[in-house]
């Protein structure tokens, strides 16, 4: 297991002028190191434990840097379980980097990003999957994330590994020991007590994994392209949704040269938009690098807002298109429909047939069609409030894994095999489970999960 037991020290807020900052500092030395630049009413050493103290940080030559209120914790009792210290500064760039490296000066090491859950973690004080949840919530953009992964650290999926393990390592227990002293342990009737006890198990890991799917869209988004010809209203579409004008909206056809993109939020849906530069020929040559990344932009799309001008007749390009569009990803915006419409919806249908939605970027009408149109799409016509999904690759593999080497088991009892054939297998589920929680974990792993986290967590 990785041991590290130096001190380390990193911004905890961000770096931006703002009432306070936080440095947070933890180690064996943290106390007695921040006490170097530490003036209070007595030494930092002297404070008890869980306790706020106010008092001035100093350079070397005693000047005054920062006014500050220093929280004092000690083992096992703070975030990373070991002695910790969190500096409150005012928030200004200036002193926030003055006091770092101040704290840096004493000899305490800058953090690596994620470090502090690292040790978290390491200490025993959460698992892998409740640290995993910490990333998680910092950067959860909609209610629904943000619920998901309140439920994960909170201990959700870890209390569900944690009880399919005990109870495989049981079975498997028993078997080895029904094969060592077959007098006191019999096999008799076993198999089928554990045909039981394998489809639960694979029901509640196959429903785990079926939520990845959906809990990946929930916590990273839906990669979604605006896409339709020039002028139709895709760049007043993304600025209608991020609520701020970001692309320019011009009536000269090109305006949009590039791709631009925004992270939106429609109730519980996140959306990684990209509006393109209009899909057509151009002799232009920033136009055209621009409609070749229009055209991947799309291609990669989990969602395609394809946009036409409901004022003007359908062009041959968009009868092209829109016969060309997998209704399972596609919805059809007819914009401007606070103009006299030359298009309805049923003339697109005879090309396209999934959702088309009447909308507008002027008035905003068509906007709660357009979400249930995407929720429809993509979370079977709403989120489920009280499911738990899955969001990290990393826990859908873990399972998978697992959810394999059970069905072995399945199959081997269905052809009859003994059971010592299939203990290992038995093993192996438990292994499998375990890397979700941090157990049989492998210190490469622990690596790669805190390398995700941001600086000061
Ligand atoms: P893009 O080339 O597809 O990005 O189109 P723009 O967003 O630049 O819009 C082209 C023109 O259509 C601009 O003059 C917009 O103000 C106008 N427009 C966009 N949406 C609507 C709408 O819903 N109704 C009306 N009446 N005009 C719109």
């Amino acid at each position: 297991m990785i041991s590290e037991s130096d001190t380390i020290a990193a911004l905890a807020t961000p770096l931006s002028a703002s009432g306070i900052g936080i440095i947070r500092v933890s180690g064996e030395d943290s106390i007695s190191l921040v006490d170097k630049i530490f003036h209070g009413r007595k030494p930092l050493t002297e404070y008890g434990a869980n306790t706020i103290n106010y008092g001035h940080i100093v350079d070397k030559n005693g000047h005054v840097v920062d006014e500050v209120l220093v929280s004092v914790f000690k083992v096992p009792h703070s975030y990373t379980g070991e002695d910790s210290v969190e500096i409150n500064c005012h928030g200004g760039v200036y002193v926030l980097r003055k006091v770092l490296s101040l704290v840096y000066d004493t000899g305490i090491r800058p953090a690596e990003p994620g470090e502090f859950s690292k040790r978290a973690f390491l200490n025993g004080r959460m698992d892998l999957s409740e640290a995993e949840s910490v990333m998680e919530l910092i950067s959860s953009g909609s209610e629904a994330s943000y619920k998901n992964s309140i439920r994960q650290l909170s201990g959700f999926l870890s209390k569900k590994v944690k009880k399919i393990r005990a109870e495989i390592i049981h079975e498997a227990a028993f078997v080895e020991a029904a094969l060592d002293d077959p007098e006191h342990y019999d096999l008799e009737g076993f198999d089928d007590k554990l045909v039981v006890s394998l489809n639960i198990w694979i029901k509640e890991i196959k429903n785990l994994i079926d939520s990845y799917h959906q809990g990946s869209l929930i916590k990273d988004g839906i990669n979604t392209v605006i896409s339709g010809r020039p002028n139709v209203g895709k760049s007043s579409l993304l600025n209608f949704l991020s609520g701020h004008e970001k692309a320019i909206v011009t009536d000269i056809p090109g305006t949009t040269r590039d791709m631009i993109e925004d992270r939106v939020v429609l109730g519980d849906i996140v959306l990684n938009l990209v509006d393109t530069a209009g899909i057509r020929k151009t002799s232009d040559a920033v136009e055209s690098i621009g409609v070749e990344k229009a055209i991947k932009a799309q291609s990669d799309a989990e969602l395609n807002l394809y946009m036409v001008d409901s004022s003007v007749q359908l062009s041959d390009d968009d009868k092209k298109y829109l016969s060309s569009f997998d209704p399972s990803s596609t919805v059809v915006l007819l914009n401007k429909s606070d103009l006299d419409s030359a298009v309805d919806i049923d003339a697109i249908h005879q090309f396209f047939n999934g959702y088309v939605v009447d909308f507008s970027t002027k008035s905003g009408d068509g906007y709660d069609e357009l979400k249930t149109a995407i929720s429809d799409l993509f979370f079977d016509g709403g989120l489920d409030k009280d499911r738990f999904y899955i969001t990290s690759e990393q826990n859908y593999n873990c399972l998978s894994d697992a959810l394999k080497s059970l069905e072995l088991v399945q199959s081997s009892i269905a052809n009859g095999l003994s059971e010592d054939f299939f203990t290992s297998d038995l093993y192996d589920a438990y292994r499998s489970l375990g890397y979700i929680i941090g157990e049989e974990v492998e210190e490469d792993l622990v690596n790669k999960v805190f390398s995700d986290f941001c600086m000061g967590k």
